[in-house]
């Protein structure tokens, strides 16, 4: 991989400390900024415009007027567009990536790959653009057609979380292109460039202005005007539960259509048919990628009776093995937390697991490394009242969950308002379909720790969310039906 400087990535133009409407690059109305810092070492990586309403109302106007070219461009220039778009990522994987290790601290090699498979999602809904197909159903009239259409919804405004700032926007901004939508993106607060970075190719790949449009600051106040202002008809939002059900409240007059990818709370169960060392090896990359801060890695281990202390001693000697450095670092495996409040929770989580009879195999303090670093942790003899039981967790810790019987840990995995990803393992086949089918969840891996994919539609049910991400469905969420009568045949 080659190594790049932050100056690097500023003098190529990579780096934007401006916000993008209407094509052009401006700051806050009012000159107010906010700085932005490298999670692993505290120093600031630059500054970006803090905005609120009245800027994000201008973007919304230029969407809006945009929308009404961009609308009725035909399919192929739309997918060719979209196709220069994740060429210039997959031209530039090693740079885009530093930059976004800069901002958000995860090691080089995983930043490589949430690049990549942003672009996957950027090259994808550019196919998926030439199959927004109609439909002719059969008439009940003699003398009639009904036909239906796929039409754009109008503009969309989109805010993302900081934990992969860039993949969670790829299959925002893509399949709303793909349909002829017009967008608002609002990144998070601590990762904007890898959203700025949303213009950036943009305007290289020659999308015309006011298609792409990017905003950051204020959540409250940004978010606030995306949902107030009638003129946006999409909400697509990748968050916690708390601000996703804000924003489901606040569209309810608008009447917009909404997608929410919220919080999880994943399971993972290991029964004593599994394959112990491909159950290690698969759980231990699902649960520490990006320092456990997914929405889709494992929260709880329910682990069965027979082979519990063989998985923890197994479990806990891998995780031993991970490499914890900052993630500019050649060989990282595991980088800072996002920042000292990330900390703090999975902090007071441990201190709960402890008080309440928790058995610290690894870890469970915080790394000589930094404030923001946590030792990668592994925590035995687990109880449901403990706190890492029902929150997120968003942390690099593993809580091993001990079960005799197969429904025991269906019930308790699904005792839970979230259902975003889970996961289990065993080689019985018929408890392969039993289990999918008892498992109240989105999304299941079986015999598997990574599966987010841009063919297959990510998405969870209960408090995790609506809507779906990704595949062919994912288009749909950008797409409003239209009915024609054709009378007179
Ligand atoms: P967050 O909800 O705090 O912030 C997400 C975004 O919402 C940010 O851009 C933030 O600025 C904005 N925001 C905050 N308050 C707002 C408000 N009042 N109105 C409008 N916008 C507001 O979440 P986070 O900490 O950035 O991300 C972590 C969360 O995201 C976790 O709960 C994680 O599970 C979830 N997540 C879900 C998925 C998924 O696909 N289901 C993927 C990644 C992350």
């Amino acid at each position: 991989m080659n190594t790049f400087t932050l100056d690097d990535i500023k003098v190529a133009g990579w780096l934007k400390e401006a916000n993008y409407v209407a094509g052009n690059w401006v700051g806050a109305d009012d000159g107010s900024t906010y700085d932005v810092e490298d999670p692993a070492t505290g120093t600031r990586v630059g500054t970006i415009p803090w905005v609120s309403g009245a800027e994000t109302g201008r973007a919304i106007d230029a969407a809006q007027e945009a929308f009404l070219t961009w609308s009725m461009t035909t399919a192929a220039e739309r997918a060719e567009k979209l196709q220069r778009m994740a060429q210039l990522v997959r031209d530039n994987l090693d740079i885009l990536a530093t930059m976004l290790t800069l901002e958000q601290g995860k090691p080089l090699a995983e930043a490589r790959g949430e690049m990549k498979l942003g672009a996957d999602y950027i090259q994808w809904f550019a196919e998926e653009a030439r199959r927004i197909n109609g439909e002719i159903i059969p008439s009940p009239w003699k003398d009639r057609q009904i036909l239906v259409t796929r039409e754009p919804v109008g503009v969309v405004g989109a805010i993302s979380p900081w934990n992969f700032p860039f993949s969670m926007l790829s299959r925002k901004v893509a399949p709303a292109l793909a349909a002829g939508c017009t967008i608002v993106i609002k990144p998070s607060e601590f990762t904007p460039y890898s959203g700025l970075l949303y213009a950036v190719l943009a305007e290289r790949a020659g999308i015309p202005a006011g298609v792409v449009n990017v905003v950051t600051g204020d959540g409250a106040a940004v978010g606030g005007e995306l949902t107030r202002n009638p003129l946006v008809r999409k909400i697509t939002f990748t968050g916690s539960t708390r601000v996703g059900k804000l924003l489901y409240k606040q569209s309810a007059d608008s009447m917009k259509k909404l997608s929410m990818e919220l919080g999880g709370n994943a399971p993972t169960i290991v029964f004593d048919d599994a394959d112990l060392n491909l159950a290690v090896e698969t759980a231990v990359a699902g649960k520490f990628r990006n320092s456990g801060q997914t929405c889709v890695c494992t929260n709880r281990f329910y682990v069965q009776d027979r082979i519990y202390e063989e998985f923890a001693r197994r479990l806990t000697d891998r995780v031993k093995k991970l490499k914890v450095d900052n993630g500019l670092k050649e060989g990282a495996e595991q980088g800072p937390l996002i920042n000292l409040a990330a900390v703090e929770k999975v902090e007071s989580q441990v201190e709960d697991a402890k008080a309440k009879g928790g058995r610290v195999l690894l870890g469970g303090k915080r790394h000589e490394l930094g404030a923001t670093f946590y030792e990668p942790t592994v925590i035995a003899d687990a109880t449901p009242e403990m706190l890492i039981a029902r929150e997120e967790t968003f942390g690099p810790v593993a809580a091993l969950f001990r079960f005799k019987e197969e429904y025991e840990a269906v019930e308790a995995a699904n005792a839970t308002e979230f259902g975003l990803a889970a996961y289990f393992y065993t080689r019985d086949l018929a408890r392969i379909f039993r289990v999918s089918r008892a498992i109240q969840s989105g999304m299941i891996g079986i015999n598997a720790g990574v599966i987010t994919t841009a063919e297959a539609p990510f998405g969870g049910v209960k408090d995790s969310g609506l809507g779906r991400e990704g595949s062919a469905h994912g288009i749909e969420e950008y797409l409003n039906l239209k009915y024609l009568s054709l009378a007179g045949l």
